[in-house]
């Protein structure tokens, strides 16, 4: 295709579940360390990037009308970062078609700035390495560089400092989807209050969760699964409880709160568990929406590129 000019360029990009959330006490400029085990799991964004006049976002899917449509948007900011470094005119429009629930706590923001980032490289022709996207990627947010890597990954610092971790299996996962969002900075807000007065411990990384993602155990993996701002999400929306009692009574293995909710995920012994947890789940009224999806998935990933 050597010459052609590409007029669209369409990238999938996954969202993630944290196997295990280990937070620290708040640090002095407000972030909180974090040992972060990242998964990236089969629930998918689609960003269509195509030239425009100007930078235009547009977006589909149920929750439409909770995310913004102008330069704050991730997918935005990506795309203008990424201009800036190069001296180009950021003029896309970028289309985001959004299956991954907003302000779920599974990084559904991050993965539209992942996938943008990609999707304008691709379509500008830049061929940037994976270590310059990763940069920016970290620039845009903390959760962004793994979406960009998907897989499973470890990480550090604020959470983008990561480390790839080689899955040895498939695991069968379901997601709750909640009515309305979680800010995350509330969440650790309300962390910081319950931590108030107690010792927190320096998080790390808990060895039997790592072998047990290696190894591809779910057994392992269900009795290793723990996120630290779970209390904080439940003492905010208590009504979470119910969707986690439903979802372990229909069969699951273990039940947490995903990031930093509210959606709440399942993980379950093989797919057909799984299918029969999404609908006890649907069926319990303690939900939206249930979905099953897969682990590990791949990262922001070219499924369509068009030229003329
Ligand atoms: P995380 O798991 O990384 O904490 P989250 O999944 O809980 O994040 P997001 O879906 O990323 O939450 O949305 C958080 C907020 O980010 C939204 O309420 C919205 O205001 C803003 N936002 C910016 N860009 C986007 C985007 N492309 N999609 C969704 N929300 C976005």
């Amino acid at each position: 295709m050597s010459g052609s000019t590409e007029v669209r360029v369409r990238v999938r990009v996954p969202a993630k579940v944290n196997v295990q959330l280990a937070v620290g006490a708040a640090r002095a400029d407000g972030f909180h360390d974090l040992a972060n085990v990242f998964l990236a799991v089969g629930l998918y964004d689609e960003i269509t990037v195509t030239p425009s006049d100007t930078l235009r976002i547009t977006c589909e899917g149920p929750d439409v009308s909770q995310v913004p449509l102008d330069g704050t948007n991730l997918a935005a900011r990506a795309a203008v970062a990424l201009a800036e470094r190069h001296g180009i005119d950021p003029r896309v429009h970028l289309h985001i078609a959004k299956d991954i629930p907003v302000a779920g706590g599974m990084a559904g923001g991050s993965a539209d700035g992942a996938g943008a980032l990609l999707a304008c490289d691709t379509l500008w022709k830049l061929d940037s390495s994976q270590a310059e996207l990763l940069d920016i990627c970290a620039e845009l947010g903390s959760d962004v560089p793994f979406s960009l890597l998907g897989g499973a990954a470890l990480g550090v610092g604020r959470g983008e400092q990561l480390t790839p971790i080689d899955v040895g299996g498939g695991f069968h996962w379901v997601f709750a989807i909640a009515d309305g969002g979680l800010s995350t900075p509330s969440v650790f807000r309300e962390f910081d209050r319950l931590a108030e007065g107690t010792a927190v411990p320096t998080p790390v990384a808990d060895p039997a969760l790592l072998a047990a993602l290696r190894t591809g155990d779910a057994v392992a993996l269900a009795s290793a699964l723990t996120n630290d701002l779970q209390p904080a999400a439940l003492s905010l929306r208590p009504s979470l409880a119910d969707t986690l009692a439903a979802g372990t009574t229909a069969g699951a293995l273990a039940s947490l709160v995903s990031g930093s909710g509210p959606t709440t995920a399942f993980l379950t012994k093989d797919a057909e568990t799984a299918q029969q947890v999404a609908e006890a789940l649907l069926a319990s009224g303690t939900c939206r929406t249930a979905r099953v999806a897969p682990a590990p998935a791949p990262g922001a990933t070219v499924v369509e590129r068009s030229a003329r």
